[in-house]
């Protein structure tokens, strides 16, 4: 990858909570750390009329929240701050474009980085505007937030307007669970150890287990999520990347395309919902008032912006299956809820039990081996053994052996967005969806929400704090198996 000495990042939506929140903070700790190109420029962009102090007065602010004290240096986010201004840029107005292409002209940098954190309405005007204004060149990259699309039709759009002024090669997807450490951990141990790979296929593996758990609600997003829905805003990027990860057969090298078309072929590969499936092989909820974390919180019809009869769904476990020689018949059940009992994501691999147990029977040995790839709230990797308890009698527990990072390295582990903001101004794509990805992934989810809305039926209740509807842990139960807390 040749080597970038500078770059500009523009920032639209530079004034959103995603911005403050997440990705200039992640900007400010890859400054901190010397990884930024030693000349690069990030300009917030919005509609607000800001001069350049404010803008800098408002990320300082920010940062007292989203930075942690002890990471915040002054002296730092001093030199920091040579790199930030501000413009406003309002995504419709062509003249505010022009004015941006002159305010760029003064020190023109190798590598141009745009940065959609908007709602994905904006992105056509914007990549028109910019191509207008003359703003887009061969060394120019965007970069798009979620949501990309509410259906494989919308989704198309978006790539189709995007891609009007944007080569593929130049436009950067963001699935923020792909620049998580453990997801690259999991690349590593299954693509740089040889003792995995004879395991990892339906002979050992009994099934695969994907959780995105949340403990909130929907917070301040009411309508966006009345919109949306669990599947939309969580199956259909992030725990379907997570699965392509798992499954996808080791690619010929770590070159971008080619670890994508092994995702690819993991989304074709995907069998197809028909309506009878549906049914059968998900379940959709909706969360009732309960308690959360000690504390009592309302059901999700009596949040601010919810319509009282809505059907969208805050939680959804569905059982997948590939059509391939190495996954043929083995389930991977994936599920993802708001208001759950534990703020989780993880990914855990069941093993099949030994043929023939010789030992006294205690219940734990049907457990099996299994490998938890912990995203959150922890980062780690642990695998499950069966050992011997100490003692006079032959008791047999499930013990872990546990590659805990923060232990072996010693080092604060990088947030998702500091790596793919890293990876966008590299030029890096590796991390990122490419369009037929999204294609294949709105392809097999679109079916499952056309079933639902044929179905017609209300999603089951569940209480706050609690792992979701009981029919999740009998659509498990049906192969004999358990969720991970239930076993
Ligand atoms: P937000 O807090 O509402 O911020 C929206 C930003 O867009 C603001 O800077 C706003 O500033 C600007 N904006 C609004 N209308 C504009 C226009 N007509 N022209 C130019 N700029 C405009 O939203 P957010 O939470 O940061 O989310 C941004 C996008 O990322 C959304 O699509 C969201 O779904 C996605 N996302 C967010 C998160 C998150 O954690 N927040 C996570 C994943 C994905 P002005 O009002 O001053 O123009």
């Amino acid at each position: 990858m040749p080597q970038v000495n500078s770059f500009d990042l523009l920032l639209f939506g530079g004034t959103g909570d995603l911005a403050m929140r997440k990705l200039l903070p992640a900007l400010y700790f890859r400054h901190r750390d010397g990884d930024l190109p030693p000349h690069g420029r990030i300009l917030g962009l919005a509609r607000e009329q800001l001069g350049r102090s404010d803008f800098i007065a408002k990320v300082r602010a920010s940062f007292a929240s989203f930075v942690p004290a002890a990471d915040m240096d002054e002296a730092t986010f001093a030199t920091f701050t040579e790199r930030l201004d501000y413009a406003k840029v309002e995504a419709n107005t062509p003249e505010d474009f022009n004015a941006l292409a002159e305010l760029m002209k003064e020190s023109p940098a190798e590598v141009r980085v745009f940065f959609l954190s908007t709602a994905p309405d904006f992105f056509a005007p914007i990549c028109k505007n910019l191509a207008a204004a003359g703003l887009v060149n061969a060394n120019s990259r965007v970069v798009l937030e979620k949501p990309l699309g509410r259906d494989l039709a919308s989704a198309q759009k978006i790539n189709e307007d995007v891609g009007s002024v944007f080569a593929e090669p130049q436009i950067f997807r963001i699935d923020h669970y792909l620049g998580k450490e453990p997801v690259q951990n999991l690349l590593a141990l299954r693509f740089a150890n040889a003792l995995l790979e004879p395991l990892w296929n339906r002979t050992w593996v009994r099934n695969v287990q994907i959780t995105i758990a949340e403990q909130v609600g929907v917070e301040t997003r009411g309508e966006f999520y009345d919109r949306t829905g669990a599947l939309r805003d969580m199956v259909q990027n992030h725990l379907l990347q997570l699965l392509c990860i798992v499954a996808m057969e080791p690619p010929t090298s770590i070159h971008p395309d080619a670890v994508r078309d092994e995702k690819l072929k993991v989304l074709r590969a995907l069998t197809p919902f028909t309506q009878a499936d549906v049914g059968a092989r998900t379940v959709r909820g909706q969360y009732r008032a309960g308690t959360v974390n000690g504390q009592p919180v309302p059901g999700y019809l009596e949040e601010a912006g919810i319509p009282p009869d809505t059907s969208t769904e805050t939680y959804v476990a569905i059982r997948a299956e590939l059509e391939s020689w190495r996954w043929s018949g083995v389930p991977f059940y994936l599920r993802t809820g708001k208001r759950m009992a534990e703020r989780s994501a993880e990914i855990v691999v069941n093993f099949r039990s030994v043929p023939h147990s010789i030992f006294p029977s205690n219940g734990a040995e049907s457990a099996g081996n299994r490998l938890v790839i912990q995203l959150q709230p922890e980062e780690s990797l642990k695998l499950f053994m069966m050992a011997k308890v100490p003692g006079d009698t032959m008791n047999l527990r499930p013990v872990g052996l546990n590659l805990d990072f923060a232990e072996q390295f010693k080092q604060r582990p990088m947030e998702a967005y500091e790596r793919l903001l890293l990876d966008a101004i590299r030029g890096n794509l590796t991390l990122f969806m490419r369009r037929d990805e999204l294609d294949a992934a709105w392809r097999w989810c679109e079916p499952i929400l056309n079933g639902w809305r044929n179905a017609g039926e209300a999603p089951r209740p569940y209480s706050a704090g609690s792992w979701g509807p009981a029919a999740s842990s009998a659509l498990v139960g049906r192969d004999g198996a358990s969720w991970r807390e239930e076993s």
